[in-house]
């Protein structure tokens, strides 16, 4: 049988393996015997049942619990053998039951905010900062919950009785700020608390070993890794992961299968391609800091291929002048990005909220991939200008590029 579900039970009793020995394993250890090297892609959108009783008792026990459907798949919306291969890996990743895979990055977290207010639990207390569009779904209310912000000492005051999730991400985007997950998981009391690793990824943190109930990620970013795939996913127990199962069904936030396939892909790739981002990172911090024409360099504690500085001079001047990195929105790629958070991965949220959580105007963001450090230092060199580069027509200094749009 094709199901990632099958795998988890062939490895109970087994010893733990390493989180590089995962990242290439997980989620395909049946492959082997069924005669496979790489997962199979199921694109399926129905699989046909001469069983149709048997069907209905299943669809009744998705109903009761979220449990994945044992036996053969019933429809692409309720699962998919390709995506839980996906699932079970990234749970392995993380240390948790289950993961459930979403469209997005935002879907997942919809579809957490949903299963709680469904409890009767609207109200989420949340740290800033947090992802731009995270932040605006919770500012705006947009799916019917009530925010309170308030920095991590302030959480256990701001828990109601109808609080159903506290939020933060650590380290934070865009600022890197980083918040001590195990105090945060304590002052939560029995309140879930979900955090967003989507910057760390499991190579660096683990937040359920730190008492973190709901994982967040935009996979879009490190776990699919290649800029070429839009997914989300939560990583928690089995009891919320059937929540949020039964959400996703009503929903259809559903995770294609060729991008479950891709992200299974990019998983196996993951360590190795956090741990050397991560050298460059720290070596480019080092030659930030030591520079005069960059006022401040954020770099978290626990590392990662994650940078913002903030400049002397005009940000926007910073982008413009790129040539190497590419001056994009978005992170965790093999190549190297940059963006200017209060114009775009920040823009949604209001202007005074924004500097208040330390996204300051002059801020850049720097998400640092896999090129040579030293050809990243030159181009980061003369985008920050100031030096006596003589100045080339932009046709000449790079043939192959578009003439800059807006
Ligand atoms: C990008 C991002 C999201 C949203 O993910 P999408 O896949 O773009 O929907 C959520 N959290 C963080 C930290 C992000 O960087």
């Amino acid at each position: 049988m094709d199901t990632a579900s099958m795998d988890a039970h062939d490895v109970v009793g087994a010893a733990p393996r390493a989180l590089a020995t995962e990242a290439v394993h997980a989620g395909r250890d049946d492959l082997a015997r069924q005669g496979l090297h790489a997962p199979p892609i199921d694109l399926s959108t129905t699989y046909p049942s001469y069983d149709s009783r048997g069907e209905a008792d299943r669809i009744d026990a998705f109903a009761t619990d979220g449990a994945d459907p044992s036996g053969p798949p019933i429809y692409g919306r309720l699962g998919n053998p390709t995506v839980a291969r996906f699932e079970t890996a990234l749970a392995r990743l993380e240390g948790t039951e289950s993961a459930v895979a979403f469209a997005s990055g935002m879907a997942a977290l919809s579809a957490v905010l949903l299963a709680r207010s469904a409890e009767g639990l609207r109200h989420v207390v949340a740290v800033r900062p947090l992802y731009g569009c995270s932040d605006h779904l919770l500012t705006a209310g947009l799916l019917g919950t009530e925010v309170t912000w308030t920095d991590p000492a302030g959480i256990t005051d701001a828990l109601r009785p109808d609080t159903g999730l506290v939020m933060v991400e650590s380290p934070a985007n865009p600022t890197l700020a980083e918040v001590d997950l195990r105090a945060v998981a304590h002052a939560c009391g029995t309140v879930p608390l979900l955090a967003d690793n989507t910057f760390a990824t499991p190579v660096l943190q683990r937040p359920a070993e730190q008492g973190a109930r709901l994982v967040l990620h935009s996979a879009t970013k490190y776990l699919g890794g290649h800029g070429d795939v839009l997914g989300g996913v939560v990583a928690c127990d089995e009891r919320l992961a059937g929540r949020l199962r039964q959400i996703r069904f009503a929903t259809g936030g559903i995770l294609h299968p060729l991008a479950g396939y891709l992200l299974l892909r990019g998983l196996a790739t993951l360590p190795v391609r956090v741990r050397a981002a991560s050298a460059s990172a720290a070596e480019l911090v080092h030659r930030l800091t030591a520079d005069p024409r960059v006022a401040r360099v954020h770099y978290p504690r626990i590392g990662g291929a994650m940078i913002a500085f903030e400049v002397h001079g005009d940000p926007h001047e910073v982008i413009s002048r790129v040539r190497l990195i590419t001056p994009a929105v978005s992170l965790g790629s093999v190549d190297t990005l940059i963006q200017h958070p209060a114009s775009i991965s920040h823009r949604i949220v209001d202007a005074d909220d924004r500097r208040g959580a330390g996204v300051h105007d002059g801020l850049l963001r720097l998400s640092v991939g896999l090129e040579d450090v030293d050809d990243l230092w030159a181009d980061l060199d003369h985008a920050l200008g100031g030096r006596a580069v003589t100045p080339v027509p932009l046709q000449a200094a790079a043939p192959l590029r578009e003439p800059a749009a807006g």
